[in-house]
């Protein structure tokens, strides 16, 4: 029986494939995509010549099956999504699902993940923190979406889309008030990265301020309620002296 790799591919800057990512893309016998030709893309951008196949929400159970009987027969394959780690808010799960119960074996090739990425550099306590996927669609869910979130008492990683943005933000604001702190991170490991922490009123000013602040790919998080941030150690001030010191 074949192996099914979930290789998990660059959020922005190519650079950021991994070496074994790309030995295992070039080494299977298939690669499964969310979409071939954006996939295409990346294989041909890193000299890579390997056969696709569509895998994406619609079609996912059908071809999860079709995966493992190309395992059981002896193929190799790798899943990869358009940007990151496939399954975190992207096609897979029924793929893994099928395929863990029937024994065969799945192995990660991990690599970059936004919702790791944003939550790594945004200040917020780290030591314990839930995923909570992309917001809800509708106003009035979306408010009791982010109370939860703030009651877990923990951090809060979402993802939102350009266009609601404003729109989760205005709920947000009406849910927790506009004094909330939050932290919003954008176009990770791309030219035009921002981070932006403050008072939730502060960051709707920001985003109105520069409309073009509201395009590209953006995470959301929301300390949790009570949540206070660790006392930063002396050894932390230290060095955050020294490299003040050291900057132009
Ligand atoms: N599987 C991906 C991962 O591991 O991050 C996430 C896929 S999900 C369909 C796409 C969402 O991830 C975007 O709407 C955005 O919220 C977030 N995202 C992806 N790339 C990003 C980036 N470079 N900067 C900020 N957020 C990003």
């Amino acid at each position: 029986i074949g192996t099914l790799y979930i290789v998990a591919t660059p959020i922005g800057n190519l650079e950021d494939i991994s070496e074994r990512a790309l030995k295992v893309l070039a080494d299977v016998d298939l690669v499964a995509a969310e979409d071939t030709r954006h996939t295409g893309k990346l294989l041909s951008h890193f000299s890579i010549k390997a056969k696709t196949f569509a895998l994406h929400d619609h079609n996912e159970k059908q071809k999860a099956q079709q995966i493992l009987t190309w395992l059981e027969q002896g193929m190799d394959i790798a899943l990869v999504s358009d940007a990151g780690t496939p399954l975190i808010s992207d096609p897979g799960y029924a793929v893994v699902n099928l395929c863990r119960e029937a024994g065969a074996q799945v192995t990660p090739v991990p690599g970059a993940c936004a919702a790791i990425a944003a939550v790594s550099c945004s200040g917020l306590p780290t030591d314990r923190f839930q995923f909570i996927g992309f917001t809800p669609a509708k106003s009035q869910a979306r408010q009791s979406f982010f109370k939860e979130a703030h009651e877990s008492g923990i951090t809060s990683i979402m993802y939102e889309s350009t266009h609601r943005i404003m729109a989760s933000l205005a709920d947000l604001q009406t849910a927790l008030g506009e004094q909330q702190q939050v932290v919003f991170a954008k176009e990770l490991t791309k030219t035009y990265e921002t981070f932006f922490s403050g008072p939730v009123c502060e960051l709707i000013a920001f985003l109105e301020n520069e409309p073009e602040r509201q395009r590209g790919e953006l995470v959301l998080m929301l300390p949790g309620k009570n949540q206070v941030s660790s006392e930063m150690t002396p050894e932390a001030k230290q060095l955050i002296g020294l490299l003040e010191g050291e900057m132009p």
